[in-house]
């Protein structure tokens, strides 16, 4: 008798062959690299390297990512913020980001909904309104001193260039 299909291992299966794909034409560099393009472009390698960035970083993506574009003081908090969430997420020891987010919230396993609330309320903790939170409860933000800091708090695949919106070119 056929076994029947288990539509779940066949999607993992696609999935994991079109990320090896991706991988693979990633590890080139830029087509245009001679010519010292500044920044990705539409090259095959640099659109997969901002697909598999998208794909690393979806769970510290919120309702508004938005709001982290740009030089105004909020959205420089705003991504620091996110950017601060992320690192301690992802760089202390032991475990994953999902088993870390569990832990959080007394969880077995997370899902999708439970990192775009938790990355959303993390990101608002930084908005004017979060900030008077934080403050009622004796927190102060410091401002970033230089500009390279801010510079490389930026998240993501989220990044402005001289077009106003762009993607960080490394995976
Ligand atoms: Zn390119």
């Amino acid at each position: 008798m056929p076994q029947p299909l288990d539509i779940e291992q066949a999607i993992n299966r696609k999935l994991s062959t079109l990320t090896t794909a991706l991988r693979t034409i990633a590890n080139n560099d830029c087509d245009f690299f001679e010519e010292h393009q500044p920044g990705p472009c539409t090259c095959p390698p640099c659109v997969a390297k901002a697909a598999l960035a998208v794909e690393n970083d979806w769970r510290y993506i919120g309702h508004r990512p938005e709001r982290m574009l740009g030089t105004s003081p909020t959205a420089i908090r705003e991504r620091a913020m996110n950017a601060a969430w992320k690192k301690y997420m992802t760089s202390i020891g032991g475990g994953t980001p999902d088993s870390r987010l569990a832990s959080i919230l007394g969880l077995d396993e997370v899902n999708p909904r439970d990192w775009y609330v938790a990355t959303t309320i993390i990101q608002w903790l930084a908005t004017n309104v979060g900030q008077c939170t934080l403050s009622d409860a004796h927190y102060h933000y410091r401002q970033p001193v230089s500009a390279e800091q801010i510079v490389t708090q930026m998240p993501g695949p989220f990044e402005v260039d001289n077009h106003g919106f762009g993607m960080k070119d490394k995976p």
